[in-house]
This record gives C-alpha cells, structure tokens and sequence, in this order.
C-alpha cells in the first residue's frame, strides 16, 4: 500500500514539475528527506548569504542545520538584535529559503502571510528562491490550494505561534479581520520572468503543515 501511495505520488510530482517549467521555475524530484537535502545543498553554492522565511519543510530536511556552516553566510533574522535590518538584509540575500502552503498539481505556489516577510521576499529581492515542498501540498487546482492554505496551513501555524484567531479555535477559516490574522496577504506564484530564480524541491514525503 505504502509503495502505491509513494508510486502515485512520484506520478503526480513529475506532472507539478512540468506545470512548474512551463511557468519558467526550475523544479527537481527528491525520493525522500536525504535527497532532497542534498539536491538544496547542490543548488546553494558556498559562500552564499542564505535567509528564509519560516520554513518547517527546510528545517525537517536538515536544511537549516546543513545551512548554519560556516562556509555559508546564514541570516538569522531570530538571533538578531535588529530584525528589521535582518529582514532587510534578506531581501539582499543570494538564496531565500521557503516553504509553500500549498501548490497546484499545474505548478502554481500558494503562500499567505501575516507580517508579509516572507510573500515580499519571494515576490521579489533575492536572487535565487528555494522552496522545498512535500506532495501533501500538492492540491488539485487553484481554489483548491487557497482553501488548503486557509483551512489547514493557517490554523496550525495560528496555533503554533499562539495567535488568537477564531482558526486557531476552530480549526478552519472564519475570514477574520483579527489583529493577529495571518492573511494579511496572498501570494499567487503563477510565473516568473527571471530565469534560474525560482527553484522548487518536491519531495515525496508529508512536510511542514
Ligand atoms: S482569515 Fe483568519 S480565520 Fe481565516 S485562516 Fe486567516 S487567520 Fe485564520
């Protein structure tokens, strides 16, 4: 059974992969957690300044560990004593790491975001974006996504980082207007007009919420 579901989910990532491409976004398959670890580090050269936004998908690869190496120059908007220079050092950076809240099976990436950091550094600023997504992301088409991003993504990350919002106690979307929304903006990756700057990793396993 197990076999089928990964078989299946092979299946379906080449096709996100070929929706990826046409929309001018570089894409690549990981079989697991270690190859897709290896392919982030092959398209990250040394001596890269890397940022990310919250990104659990890169930490449960090993990424953000992996990127924490000297050889790198890894912003830590966290430890910083001035984040706002943190985050506007990010949008500088070689490499900005994030994860999707959802992407469509024809290659579109859906990202909502409350402080917004992380929806304007994809958008635009740094010179290469790395997402790294697993399949249970991958949603059917547009509305699909958004209804993920919002009934799934939203209430977890509500509840992790201990927002009052009425998804946080429900579990799904209410559309709120709270102040600790986190929908404050969306971001509809559909096409990139610079060549090389969008990378995406699928890989075939359950990441991040
Ligand atoms: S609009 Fe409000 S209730 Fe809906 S997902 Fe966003 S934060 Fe949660």
């Amino acid at each position: 059974m197990e076999e089928n579901r990964r078989k299946r989910n092979e299946l379906l990532a080449y096709k996100v992969i070929k929706g990826l491409k046409s929309r001018n976004m570089d894409a690549y398959y990981a079989e697991d957690r270690e190859a897709a670890l290896k392919k982030a580090l092959e398209l990250i050269p040394e001596g890269s300044s890397i940022a990310m936004g919250g990104c659990m998908s890169a930490r449960e690869i090993g990424l953000v560990d992996a990127v924490q190496d000297p050889k790198y120059r890894f912003i830590d908007r966290d430890k910083a004593e001035d984040k706002r220079a943190a985050m506007l050092q990010a949008y500088d950076a070689d490499v900005f790491l994030s994860s999707a809240n959802a992407i469509t099976e024809d290659g579109v990436i859906i990202n909502i975001d409350g402080n917004s950091n992380r929806v304007s550094a994809i958008a635009q600023g740094p010179k290469k974006v790395l997402f790294i997504v697993g399949m249970n992301k991958v949603c059917s088409d547009v509305d699909a996504a958004m209804k993920r991003a919002r009934n799934v993504a939203a209430p977890i990350n509500a509840q992790r980082f201990g927002l009052s919002t009425p998804c946080a106690e429900t579990g799904s979307c209410m559309n709120c207007k709270s102040p600790d929304t986190i929908c404050c903006q969306f971001l509809i990756t559909r096409f990139s007009r610079h060549e090389g700057r969008i990378n995406v990793i699928l890989v075939n396993d359950d990441l991040g919420f």
